[in-house]
């Protein structure tokens, strides 16, 4: 291969690289994001694209409890059988205490033992996201994707089908009740 023919082909390479990338930029602009919305008995009612919910620190102070805003906007971790949803059998949804984003269905609920409410998937993969921890060894944080809201971490221990456990914070979440009929 002469040296013009190698560099036309590295140059087609990136050039393709680079249409890749750029057609995924513009798919969605910054700050936006394609989330699943749901009724607040469960029912999907379908993909949005929305902007994401960007608040100030003092914003998040003043919205949220003091426990609420240690553990979704400071990585905060509570206490083992203190949250109110670790032992709660309703049937329901589990929205984002700071935005209202649908995160866990009581469907995929289980008894972890941890003293934390456990799922073994959220209501839809798209409405979180995941990063590596590494503050405590090398774990998975779990945020909401609409407002970055920490809300636990996933671990590969649960049950079947997923075999995964979500293992989140009751003050992250808003508990919604089920209305037969809705
Ligand atoms: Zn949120």
């Amino acid at each position: 291969m002469t040296r013009r023919c190698l560099f036309a082909r590295s140059f087609g390479f990136l050039a393709v690289a680079a249409a890749v990338k750029h057609a995924r930029a513009a798919k969605l602009p910054p700050g936006v994001v394609r989330l699943v919305d749901f009724t607040d008995s469960g029912k999907r009612i379908g993909a949005v694209t929305t902007e994401k919910v960007i608040k100030t620190d003092e914003e998040w102070r003043r919205q949220l409890t003091p426990e609420q805003y240690q553990v979704t906007r400071k990585q905060g971790t509570e206490m083992a059988f203190t949250g109110k949803y670790y032992n709660l059998h309703d049937k329901g949804i589990y929205r984002c205490i700071c935005c209202g984003n649908a995160l866990f269905s009581s469907d995929t609920k289980f008894e972890s033992g941890t003293g934390w409410p456990s799922f073994w998937e959220p209501i839809a993969k798209e409405n979180i996201e995941t990063r590596t921890d590494f503050s405590y060894g090398v774990r998975t944080e779990v945020l909401c994707r609409k407002c970055e809201a920490h809300l636990g971490h996933v671990f590969p221990d649960g049950p079947p089908p997923t075999g995964l456990r979500y293992c989140m914070n009751s003050a992250a979440l808003q508990f919604i009740k089920a209305e037969p009929g809705k």
